[in-house]
């Protein structure tokens, strides 16, 4: 059962997990691989051997940034971060998302859907109270402050209707809403 969902999601995902032949060029380009718990190769890994429960409930799939850096790397195509958004509806879907990342999600969506881009600046303010760390990471704004990575204040927003449409195709496609 559970290894017939797993190839589910793989289809989904448009990877043959068998493809991976465990070179791990994958997981030696990711910079985020010091802090997961499931490398890339780990994930490919579990996929082959039929472990659909380690992928779900590893850190991993809460920490890829989507970067893609792992598919360049790889030498026999293997789109590891379309098996991490499939990997993250499901753990979703089963109740398993990460407090911080749903809040960091929501907040997310909330400054695209009010200003039409992410605004660092609030989304970091927001996220910090609701996950009640109100220091995380202050160190750095003077730094990011100095060196024009952050704005105080959003820019005027544009076309924030066809922003709006945008997202909830979006969610009407992952079957969000
Ligand atoms: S780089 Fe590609 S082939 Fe190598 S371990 Fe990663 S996914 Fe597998
Ligand atoms: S897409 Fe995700 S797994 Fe791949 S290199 Fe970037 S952070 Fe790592």
């Amino acid at each position: 059962m559970e290894n017939e969902r797993l190839n589910q999601l793989m289809e989904r995902a448009g990877v043959r997990q068998y493809d991976c032949y465990q070179c791990g060029k994958c997981s030696g380009g990711c910079p985020m691989a010091h802090v997961m718990d499931l490398k890339p190769r780990g994930v490919m890994r579990c996929a082959q051997i039929g472990s659909l429960r380690r992928i779900l409930e590893s850190n991993t799939i809460w920490l890829c940034t989507g970067c893609h850096t792992c598919a360049e790397r790889c030498p026999h195509d293997v789109d590891i971060p379309a098996v991490i958004e499939e990997m993250r509806y499901e753990a979703a879907a089963e109740g398993l998302t990460r407090r911080d990342s749903k809040v960091l999600n929501e907040v997310f969506l909330a400054n695209i859907r009010m200003f039409g881009k992410n605004h660092e600046m609030l989304l970091a303010g927001l996220y910090n109270m609701l996950t009640l760390k109100p220091l995380q990471d202050m160190a750095s704004l003077p730094h990011m402050y100095k060196n024009k990575l952050l704005k105080l204040l959003p820019k005027e927003p544009k076309n924030l209707t066809e922003i709006e449409a945008l997202v909830k195709r979006a969610e009407k496609w992952r079957g969000l809403k």
